[in-house]
């Protein structure tokens, strides 16, 4: 067992290394500020509040940097610098192309036949001209009626539409079948059965009951991921980080454009963990106005041993290019390409799917 380190100086060369990759000024000082609020204190102090959970009752402590210093103190390098350290040095720019470059497909794209601007084909087009291999179609679920989502009779018709406009869409290209289902109050997903064991990929997310408190999200996404029919959590924590571009609407909006939402409360070790164990891909969802989960979630993800989709989320042909945000900040956080599940092509992908249920 090692001895404790140096919590102080960890949080000062995690500010440092931030401040080098030119993060966000506001986040260098929350390190910087949390190293300063605990230089004032005696160590053993500071040793009981990490013990008993009160450090971020400390002005300038809040959770990121309270686990930062209980880790330091158990003799680990906390995680957030170990991955800073792992991304330094390297040309984050040419390894967010090698991201884009190593994806074949996107796992999440919404079509007219639920709250998407345009026709299964011409996104399958579009998603061609890209050079992708495939283009993942998950529209909305019943319960999502402000979203048109569809009833089990509505996605019966889609899969039999679906099969012929591949017939008719080039070699070398097919677009899988799939859904975005909603993540009912109890965990429980919102669609037949059947239908979901059929799916090429099944995305699952939480479009309601955002501000639920901790311990019951928690239950609710631990209960999804466990899902055998459910292969990627959708948009982690449902957080708006700003409006929508103009022209877009979606789930929740009720035609007006969005304001900024919080990110909902759950505990992420807990939901990572089960992602791992149930291998349940997380979603790094590239829609400039979610950038869901954010890098911190992202590299707890990786460190619990998650894979990742990196997905556009595209209600519109043009947004299938978003893909460049997501892979920018997996690289960031140092999420390596075999790790992504659309990184395989469209027989391992189904292989994957369709293995775990
Ligand atoms: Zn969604
Ligand atoms: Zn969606």
């Amino acid at each position: 067992m090692a001895g404790p380190r140096d919590p102080i100086a960890d949080l000062r060369r995690i500010a440092f290394l931030l401040e080098r990759a030119n993060e966000a000024t506001y986040r260098v000082r929350a390190f910087r500020s949390a190293a300063k609020a605990l230089a004032g204190l005696p160590a053993d102090e500071v040793a009981a509040r990490a013990g008993n959970g009160t450090l971020t009752e400390l002005a300038g402590v809040g959770d990121v940097t309270a686990r930062c210093v209980a880790e330091s103190l158990a003799g680990e390098e906390p995680v957030y610098l170990r991955r800073l350290v792992a991304t330094e040095g390297s040309d984050l720019d040419a390894e967010a192309t090698a991201l884009r470059t190593a994806l074949r497909g996107d796992c999440h794209t919404h079509s007219d036949w639920s709250d998407g601007g345009s026709p299964i084909e011409e996104m399958a087009l579009a998603a061609v001209e890209l050079g992708h291999e495939y283009v993942v179609l998950t529209d909305h679920s019943p319960r999502l009626t402000v979203a048109r989502g569809l009833t089990a009779e509505r996605l019966r018709r889609q899969l039999d539409y679906v099969a012929q406009v591949n017939a008719a869409l080039p070699e070398g290209f097919r677009i899988l079948t799939g859904i975005e289902v909603d993540i009912l109050a109890d965990g429980s997903l919102d669609q037949d059965e059947d239908l979901l064991a059929r799916l090429d990929v099944v995305v699952g997310s939480v479009h309601s009951g955002l501000k639920d408190e901790r311990s019951k999200m928690t239950r609710r996404m631990v209960t999804a991921v466990a899902n055998p029919h459910l292969d990627i959590l959708g948009h982690v924590t449902g957080r708006m980080v700003s409006s929508r571009p103009a022209g877009v609407t979606g789930p929740g909006d009720r035609g007006h454009r969005a304001r900024t939402r919080a990110e909902s409360d759950f505990d992420p070790d807990a939901v990572f963990a089960a992602c791992a164990e149930h291998d349940t891909a997380v979603e790094i969802n590239s829609r400039p106005e979610r950038q869901d989960p954010p890098k911190r979630l992202i590299r707890r993800a990786l460190e619990a041993g998650c894979r990742f989709a990196i997905d556009t989320d595209a209600h519109a042909p043009g947004q299938l290019d978003w893909q460049r945000f997501g892979c920018e900040r997996a690289a960031l956080c140092g999420v390596p390409a075999d790790r992504v599940v659309n990184t395989w092509s469209a027989e391992q992908l189904v292989a994957w799917t369709h293995s775990r249920a």
